[in-house]
């Protein structure tokens, strides 16, 4: 296995570089040292998003005939690696990420118009409304009511765990238009202005300790929701299948650089640490759970390379790619777990976020949001279907069970 990168890839490495220094600016740097959930407050996730339209990179991973990059499976990985590696804040993903592939694949010509090239350079954002109280994993189950009232749909009922709601324009839903056969086949996927009469947002507070119109998920109300016929994607009763294409790309990502760069927090964080007047990477059983993390993530890299050595050749990324999701996800609590146990009681202190202030965090620096995080990170392995659900995935499909 050839480990080096072609020099035209060194090189788009290095323009990858040369834009983080100057998009990723000190307030930036600064709010994603804040952020428990990854999530900045939404001015500031719309002007990196422009910097990233501005350069063309909005979208890398769109088609080139909506405005996507046309890189290679290479040029993609390089860009994913050097986004985490600098800890650079994500992109909302809803609209650019998820809705865009099904409006490409089952939308009318005027969605398609309407919507992609807003959703490139985030004059709007979307949030995901799959969930519901009592539909998780059972996602079929779900009861959002769309009736058909002749010249539009009347929406009744509630989406739960809605990322950022409050920071939508616009949110995608899974609701339900007949009851009759399986409950797979009275589903249809719509989209619905979040400014419509009749759509509240109710923020659901977390342990992480966000402030309030900062919080990452919410419950959405829909009471006498009126919405235009031709805001229905595809045809009633057919939304399960865009459904679930759509959540074949919200399970995909690099994780390792990621992983790497939380593996230096937890180094500083155990080298500056004292238990007992010892350093606490002086502890053999500390250092033990750290280098069994760290040959942890090199597998994890090397498995990421693996399946990019494979798309590359135009091969299929094999079911190493159903792995990531699960592994990827318990070393991610696992370092933020290293974290917590390096800071000891420094992660405790009561500490909001207060975005709008300057306040010094208390205790040292290194510590302020690891306890929270950790927190936080219990969602990894519950979001995007839950590993749970990923290991049946993975034992049907992959090893035929
Ligand atoms: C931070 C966060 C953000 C989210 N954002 C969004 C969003 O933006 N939009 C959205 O629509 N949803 C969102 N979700 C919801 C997420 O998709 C669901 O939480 C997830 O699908 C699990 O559903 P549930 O919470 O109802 O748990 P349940 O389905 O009730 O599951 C409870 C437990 O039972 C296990 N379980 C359930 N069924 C099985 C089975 N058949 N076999 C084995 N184990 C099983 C699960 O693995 C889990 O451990 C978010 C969730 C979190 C935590």
């Amino acid at each position: 296995m050839d480990l080096n990168f072609a020099a035209e890839d060194e090189a788009f490495r290095q323009e990858v570089r040369d834009f983080l220094d100057k998009a990723f600016d000190d307030e930036l740097r600064a709010a994603m040292k804040k952020t428990r959930a990854g999530y900045m407050p939404k001015h500031l996730h719309i002007r990196w998003q422009k910097a990233l339209h501005e350069k063309g990179w909005a979208t890398p991973h769109w088609p080139v005939e909506y405005g996507g990059c046309g890189w290679t499976p290479t040029q993609k990985y390089i860009f994913d690696a050097e986004m985490s590696a600098a800890g650079a804040p994500i992109t909302i993903p809803f609209g650019p990420r998820m809705l865009a592939p099904v409006l490409m694949k089952f939308g009318s010509q005027k969605q398609k118009d309407e919507f992609l090239p807003k959703i490139q350079s985030s004059d709007i954002i979307f949030c995901q409304g799959y969930s519901e109280p009592g539909s998780g994993s059972d996602l079929a189950s779900l009861k959002m009511k769309c009736e058909d009232k002749g010249d539009h749909w009347l929406l009744n009922g509630s989406k739960i765990w809605t990322s950022v709601a409050q920071y939508a324009d616009w949110i995608f839903c899974l609701v339900r238009t007949s009851n009759e056969g399986k409950p797979q086949e009275g589903i249809s996927f719509v989209l619905v202005p979040m400014d419509a009469d009749g759509v509240t947002v109710d923020p659901i507070i977390t342990a992480d300790l966000p402030e309030k119109g900062y919080q990452e998920v919410n419950q959405v109300f829909f009471e006498d929701v009126k919405i235009p016929k031709e805001n229905m994607v595809g045809e009633p009763n057919k939304g399960w299948t865009y459904a679930k294409y759509l959540l074949e790309f919200e399970r995909g990502g690099t994780y390792s650089q990621g992983l790497k760069r939380g593996m230096e927090k937890v180094r500083q964080i155990a080298s500056e640490e004292r238990e007992f007047g010892e350093r606490v990477i002086d502890d053999p059983v500390f250092r033990k759970k750290m280098a069994d993390a760290q040959s942890l993530i090199h597998a994890m890299e090397f498995t990421e390379l693996r399946v990019l050595g494979r798309l590359s050749q135009g091969q299929n990324p094999g079911p190493e790619s159903s792995m990531i999701k699960c592994r990827g996800s318990e070393l991610q609590q696992l370092v933020s777990e290293l974290a917590f146990e390096a800071a000891g009681i420094k992660q405790a202190p009561f500490q909001p976020l207060k975005w709008g202030s300057n306040e010094p965090p208390i205790g040292p620096e290194w510590a302020s949001g690891v306890g929270p995080r950790m927190y936080n990170y219990r969602k990894v392995s519950i979001y995007a279907g839950s590993n749970e659900i990923q290991r049946n995935i993975m034992a049907k499909l992959v090893l035929g069970l």
